[in-house]
């Protein structure tokens, strides 16, 4: 049981699928694939990005601009400029980006360069900040947080729901938990749950979930067949180099083949992932 209203399945029996650009939509039978790197570095970097994604094809590119680091002292994301490499890339390779605000004052300006907005696990329960999303009309990816009970995830999305917003997508992360060897505990329980709770779509976060690149394949697949709606993975043309979370980065190569193994996965449980033809290439 949850207290979510306008969340739960009990108010709408459809699945609510969510159009985040024309070609892009998350909720139905298509399988969304988010890739890209954990921050937008440069021009470069996202240019190599986005050339080498749409081939496989991956659907929708991420990059964080606004970074919510532990440490002060660490590389805090490019701002604006990173904003505008997104757009720009966006625009020449035709496809939508995905990018996280952290604060009231960055809505509107992520809102007018990205066409997916990222609410990361530290601020999944930042009321006000959820209480603002829900007067934007742009689609909401909101991050499980590190620490969240299911009911309080849906309850967040809640808060982005009753102050106007349909377009609220949830994304399971990884929960903390003892073990060290993996950074979190990709929670598929939740997953599986979720998907009977509630209507809105469910994509699932391997890459932050088990902090290590040889490990997020298996649960990318384990996500696919247990209902999951989409994807986001980080890749990195020189994943070692990446400025953050280089660990858990794929190559673009491997990111590339990973599309190609999940497809028969999705197959399966009666989910496609489109085909590079099946896109139009700008
Ligand atoms: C991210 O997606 O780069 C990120 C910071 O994720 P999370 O909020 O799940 O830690
Ligand atoms: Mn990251």
């Amino acid at each position: 049981m949850s207290n979510a209203k306008l969340a739960s399945k009990s108010h709408s029996e459809h699945q609510t699928v969510i159009n985040i650009s024309e070609q892009t939509i998350v909720g139905g039978a298509d399988f969304l694939i988010i890739g890209g790197p954990c921050t937008v570095e440069s021009m470069e970097q996202m240019e190599e990005v986005a050339s080498k994604l749409i081939t496989a094809p991956v659907q929708m590119l991420r990059g964080g601009v606004y970074k919510p680091r532990t440490s002060p002292y660490s590389f805090q994301g490019l701002g604006i400029e990173g904003l505008k490499i997104l757009a720009s890339v966006r625009q020449r390779y035709n496809i939508p980006v995905v990018t996280e605000v952290m604060s009231i004052p960055q809505i509107e300006s992520v809102v007018a360069y990205a066409d997916m907005l990222q609410i990361g696990s530290r601020n999944m329960q930042n009321f006000e900040l959820l209480k603002a999303l829900g007067k934007t009309g742009k689609p909401v990816m909101l991050k499980r947080g590190l620490a969240a009970t299911i009911e309080e995830f849906l309850m967040a999305a809640e808060y982005i729901l009753s102050h106007g917003n349909p377009n609220v997508i949830l994304c399971e992360r990884g929960i903390r938990s003892f073990d060290s060897y993996t950074r979190n505990v990709l929670d598929l329980g939740a997953v599986a749950a979720l998907k009977q709770l509630t209507h809105l779509p469910v994509i699932v976060d391997p890459s932050h979930a088990v902090g290590k690149r040889e490990l997020v394949a298996s649960l990318a697949k384990a996500a696919v067949a247990c209902g999951a709606d989409g994807l986001m993975i980080e890749c990195h043309p020189l994943p070692e180099e990446s400025v953050s979370d280089a660990r858990q980065a794929l190559s673009l190569e491997n990111m590339v083949e990973l599309v190609e193994s999940l497809r028969p996965v999705a197959a399966a449980v009666g989910r496609y992932i489109c085909q590079v033809e099946e896109l139009a290439v700008a």
